[in-house]
């Protein structure tokens, strides 16, 4: 199984990444788990990735395309994929058309701007496995450190909620064009092209896992 997942911050992409991940035995290929660790081992593109990620904007492309271009060479790759918050503007969606990196299934899961303040504020993240909970409607087992590691839940730094608006137009403006380009280019019937499947990401975690393996089955 090779599949994008897309879908605005707090979509709920990087909660339902486990599902499929663990179902398929592919791996997560999620840019901003792989920057967010960059940050913390304090290499220098890290550090300079780290003042746009804090002010809610987006890493450049040469960099993004870059650090998936060497993680698609690992062999845990060879088996399928699945990408989360990548690509997240059409350069990087040429940029794996291009490669000839093959696809199954894009899929959009579509949440209103109203529930993703919401959703981005309690959120909360166990930092070495980049799992998120949500202090109502995800909460982890022991307030503050439920994960294996039983390390702190940790607040994301881009989460404050002006940050979040700012995202969310980064969304409409870089990565909503995708919606577009993924589901024509299915149209067209092209034998490489991708199925395009849309499903709404607003209902409970189990109702939203169910959704999307119907989608892809
Ligand atoms: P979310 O899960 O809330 O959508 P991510 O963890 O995917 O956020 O990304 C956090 C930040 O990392 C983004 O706001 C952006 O600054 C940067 N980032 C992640 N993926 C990409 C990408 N594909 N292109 C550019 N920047 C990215
Ligand atoms: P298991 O081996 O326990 O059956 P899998 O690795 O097959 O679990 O699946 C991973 C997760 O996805 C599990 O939580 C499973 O319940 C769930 N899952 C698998 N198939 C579906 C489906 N068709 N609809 C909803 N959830 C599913
Ligand atoms: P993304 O990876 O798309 O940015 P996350 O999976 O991190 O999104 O989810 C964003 C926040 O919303 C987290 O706090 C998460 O626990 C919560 N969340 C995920 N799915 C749902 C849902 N179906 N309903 C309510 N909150 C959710």
């Amino acid at each position: 199984m090779r599949l994008i997942l897309l879908g605005p911050p707090g979509a709920g992409k990087g909660t339902q990444a486990a599902f499929l991940t663990q179902h398929f035995g592919i791996p997560q290929i999620s840019t901003g788990d792989m920057l967010r660790a960059a940050v913390k081992a304090g290499t220098p593109l890290g550090i300079e990735a780290k003042k746009v990620m804090d002010a809610g904007g987006l890493v450049s492309d040469e960099i993004i395309i870059g650090l998936v271009q060497d993680r698609l060479k690992q062999p845990d790759c060879a088996g399928g994929y699945l990408f989360d918050g990548f690509p997240r503007t059409i350069p990087q969606a040429d940029a794996l058309k291009s490669a000839g990196v093959k696809l199954d299934y894009v899929v959009e899961i579509e949440v209103p701007e109203e529930d993703i303040i919401e959703r981005m504020s309690g959120r909360r993240v166990h930092q070495p496995s980049g799992r998120s909970y949500h202090v109502r409607f995800n909460p982890p087992k022991v307030a503050g450190h439920d994960d294996v590691t039983g390390e702190e839940l940790i607040q994301r730094d881009d989460d404050r909620e002006e940050t979040v608006r700012h995202r969310l137009s980064v969304y409409r403006e870089q990565t909503r064009p995708l919606v577009d380009y993924y589901s024509t280019w299915a149209q067209q019937n092209a034998a490489e092209a991708p199925k395009y499947r849309k499903i709404s990401g607003v209902g409970a975690v189990d109702e939203i896992k169910s959704r999307l393996f119907e989608a892809v089955n």
